[in-house]
């Protein structure tokens, strides 16, 4: 199977019952248009397609792409954006990297235990991030660390883990419902290593 990104330019035919389709496609890497067909079920033209599929040589339309299924590229090329790492994906955003741990934090850290840091990173997610509905979503975190705020809060505003709307960003993970207890695991885990990592570079 083949992929392609392709632009849809008209629609040539669709058959009513089943969608099949036939669909003029813009193909940029071959800077040329191209005849595709399969099953489509709600396209129109002027749209961005991940096509999978093969080539086929017909006698009477001569060559065409048989698109054995279809993505909307946007949705593509986001899935592959949440692939990739996410301590690399944080670097490319200047506002996450503005923060970071301080002398205040660390001493916390160190007074504390990174036992008990986990066991709060675990608690402030409970409470201010797994319900379903959270009214003030967006600002349920403050931007302060220790003394008077927590080291936490700010390795949520440097990983994405702040809010629910920052969580479906980054991590994919949706608003709107419940945090399953694996997620809350996950992001405990994003928020650690993350306070790991300051706390080993600031040394
Ligand atoms: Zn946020």
């Amino acid at each position: 199977m083949e992929e392609l990104y392709v632009r849809t330019e008209k629609i040539i035919y669709r058959n009513l019952q089943n969608s099949w389709s036939v669909i003029r496609c813009f193909l940029p890497s071959e800077k040329q248009s191209v005849t595709v067909t399969g099953i489509f079920a709600d396209i129109q033209p002027g749209m961005s397609l991940k096509l999978s599929g093969i080539w086929q040589e017909t006698e009477r339309y001569g060559r065409q792409f048989r698109a054995e299924h279809y993505e909307y590229a946007e949705d593509a090329s986001r899935r592959a954006w949440l692939s990739r790492d996410l301590f690399e994906r944080l670097q490319e955003s200047s506002f996450r990297m503005r923060f970071h741990l301080k002398e205040a934090d660390l001493a916390y850290i160190k007074e504390k235990g990174i036992d008990t840091v986990r066991s709060h990173a675990e608690e402030i997610i409970r409470k201010r991030l797994t319900p379903a509905v959270i009214p003030n979503d967006g600002k349920q975190t403050p931007m302060r660390g220790a003394p008077h705020g927590h080291p936490v809060f700010l390795a949520q505003h440097a990983t994405g883990t702040c809010c629910r709307g920052c969580l479906a960003k980054w991590h994919g993970i949706p608003a709107g419902r419940e945090l399953t207890e694996e997620e809350i695991m996950y992001i405990t885990d994003v928020i650690m290593k993350w306070i790991v990592r300051e706390n080993i570079q600031q040394e």
